[in-house]
């Protein structure tokens, strides 16, 4: 089956590159995160034609004109033994900060941790800690980031930017966007539960990304807490605390009762003092949406986190495919700012639409260049993208189950360490529903094998693969048995992709929506063909093909017919009579009252 989706074929291309070529690729080349076919042929020198054909084998259409997506260009990439690297990720970002003159910056910190460790807690406690010190009055707002004052340990005030999207999935996304906004995490951990699945899921981020970890260890107001197997469990993952010889600052605290804040915050300090973090507040503004909504009064608003430059009230802005100038800012506690410098998260107005999360903002001299740019932005944004692929795949899955008429999806669990695999049980139990349950028939740590194979082949299941391999033989036999296999690095992809197979197997919901009641004057005819009757409409209108029911009979049909004075009409308002026609032969008698009513398709959700 060739409907491996994008990791996997990204895992499964890698390891066939690796076989073929035991030096790896041979050529390597610099890519932005969109590239049009034709480009994107010059820099790996094939024709477009070869990059046409390819992405043909593969089931995307393109022509010489239209762009890919970084990672589509990257799978291609493979095939042809290059390897595709991505451009500096805002190439706006780093003209602006070669261009000096640096000065420190403001660390931006997100927390993360298992659920309810006490991220929330903790994000407020630390927030709440300063409004009580701090500017009277000051109303806070949700902005998706806070800043707060810090005395530093020289006695001078310096600033500390929270991203307060507790979870993991604002960073992962944004992160997948290209956007690298956080310099420190807070990796919280309670003392009574010890590493948890996503406790390590944070450890991993943390290395791949390459972001300095301080662990919180928290709730040690609790009899039953035990920092030490804390640290003893997260030595195992690699984190080893510095009190051991390790690099790890790890502290104990309470974010409910506010224990060890103080400490808390000196440490990010300093582990922000080792990155010596820069930027030039001199420059135009560039920075991130971390979040966007419309809204009813300011329009649409966007929290952007100001990484370069500094921006300021009435620029000429483009963020994404939205455009404007600034309107006006207001940081987390409501305040009208005229500037907000790197490291800052302001509230924005004044933009031309609601831009996406991950979106970039520039400052660019003029408002005509600013639509310019958004205009090409949005271009850009209609690219053909190998991700289609993953819809194939779950179009045979549904037949497949309408065919066994079958309410359930079974699934082989595979993943590198167990933690993983509880991650994955947990999500799995969370999706399962009662029109389709998720079943798990194996679940084992390690690589995909071949009797993982054969059994979803015997059982017609899916196979799941969290961190794990397939090797190119595997992924024959997968093929040539019709096996499904996905394989994941992150868990969110995995939940998403879920979500998106179980909503399109399961049928939409229907509702029914009222549109008209009538009260039967007459029957004027009864046979096996049809009931024709005489109505009275009460309220709202009758439409010919609408359905109907009869109050207090059990009784569910349609007009087939409609008129009003003789002609035939699609609808009769409230307050004129009619003459309806049913199919067959109807138990309908005169005073009953039929209620007409249309279905709508509902949205569902999981
Ligand atoms: P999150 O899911 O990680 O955001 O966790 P929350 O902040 O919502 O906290 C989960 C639960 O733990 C809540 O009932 C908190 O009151 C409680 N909690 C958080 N921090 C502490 C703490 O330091 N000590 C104690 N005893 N409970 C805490």
């Amino acid at each position: 089956m060739s409907n491996l989706n994008l990791k996997e074929k990204l895992i499964v291309n890698h390891t066939e590159g690796e076989s073929r070529n035991t030096n790896g690729p041979q050529k390597k080349v610099k890519l932005p995160a969109v590239v049009s076919i034709r480009d994107f042929a010059a820099k790996i020198n094939k024709t477009p034609a070869e990059i046409i054909a390819k992405l043909m084998q593969y089931g995307v259409l393109v022509t010489i004109n239209e762009s890919i997506d970084f990672e589509t260009a990257q799978i291609v990439a493979i095939d042809f033994d290059v390897e595709v690297l991505a451009e500096e990720e805002n190439p706006a970002l780093k003209e602006v900060e070669e261009s000096g003159p640096l000065k420190p910056r403001t660390p931006v910190v997100a927390v993360m941790g298992h659920v309810d460790h006490g991220k929330t807690t903790l994000l407020d406690s630390i927030r709440n800690s300063q409004i009580i010190k701090g500017e009277s009055g000051g109303i806070t707002q949700h902005i998706g980031a806070y800043q707060i004052d810090w005395q530093g340990k020289e006695g001078k005030k310096r600033q500390i930017t929270f991203l307060d999207t507790p979870g993991h999935e604002a960073f992962i996304s944004l992160r997948r966007r290209g956007a690298q906004l956080t310099d420190i995490i807070i990796l919280v951990i309670a003392a009574d539960d010890g590493v948890k699945p996503q406790t390590i899921e944070v450890v991993n981020l943390a290395k791949e990304a390459n972001i300095p970890i301080i662990v919180a260890i928290n709730k040690v107001d609790l009899p039953q807490a035990d920092p030490e197997r804390v640290k003893r469990e997260l030595s195992e993952y690699g984190l080893v605390p510095e009190e051991w010889g390790g690099e790890t600052p790890m502290l104990n605290i309470s974010a409910l009762k506010g224990l060890g804040l103080k400490q808390l915050l000196d440490i990010v300090l300093l582990v922000a003092d080792l990155k010596d973090l820069k930027a030039n507040p001199s420059a135009q503004a560039v920075g991130t949406v971390i979040e966007s909504q419309k809204d009813p009064k300011k329009g649409a608003t966007a929290t952007i986190l100001i990484q370069n430059g500094t921006l300021k009230s009435g620029d000429n802005i483009v963020v994404g495919s939205a455009y404007g100038k600034v309107r006006f800012m207001e940081n987390d506690r409501g305040k009208r700012l005229t500037e907000a410098g790197p490291g800052m998260p302001v509230l924005i107005a004044g933009l031309s639409e609601v831009p996406a999360t991950g979106d970039t903002l520039m400052a660019v001299g003029s408002l005509s260049e600013a639509k310019k740019l958004a205009l090409d932005f949005a271009r850009a944004k209609s690219v053909k993208s190998l991700k289609s692929l993953k819809n194939k795949g779950v179009l045979e899955i549904k037949k497949e189950l309408e065919r066994k008429k079958q309410k359930k999806l079974l699934l082989i669990l595979k993943a590198d360490v167990s933690g993983s695999l509880e991650t994955m049980k947990e999500l799995i139990n969370k999706l399962s529903l009662p029109e389709l349950t998720l079943e798990i028939v194996k679940s084992a740590v390690g690589d995909v094998s071949e009797s993982d194979i054969i059994l979803a082949q015997t059982l017609g299941a899916l196979i799941l693969g969290f961190r794990v391999n397939l090797n190119s033989a595997l992924k024959k036999l997968a093929e040539q048995k019709n096996v499904h296999i996905s394989l994941y690095k992150v868990i969110y992809d995995l939940e998403n992709d879920l979500k998106e197979l179980i909503l399109s197997i399961l049928p939409p919901i229907l509702v029914e929506v009222e549109i008209g009641k009538a009260k039967v004057l007459q029957v004027f005819r009864k046979d096996k063909k049809a009931t024709i009757i005489g109505v009275s409409v009460l309220e709202g209108k009758l439409l010919r093909g609408s359905k109907v029911k009869i109050i207090d009979k059990e009784i569910e049909t349609e007009i087939t017919s409609l008129r009003k004075e003789k002609t035939e009409v699609k609808e009769v308002e409230a307050g004129s009579e009619a003459g309806v026609g049913l199919p067959g032969n109807i138990g309908i008698t005169a005073e009953d009252v039929l209620v007409a009513y249309t279905l709508k398709e509902e949205k569902r959700r999981i």
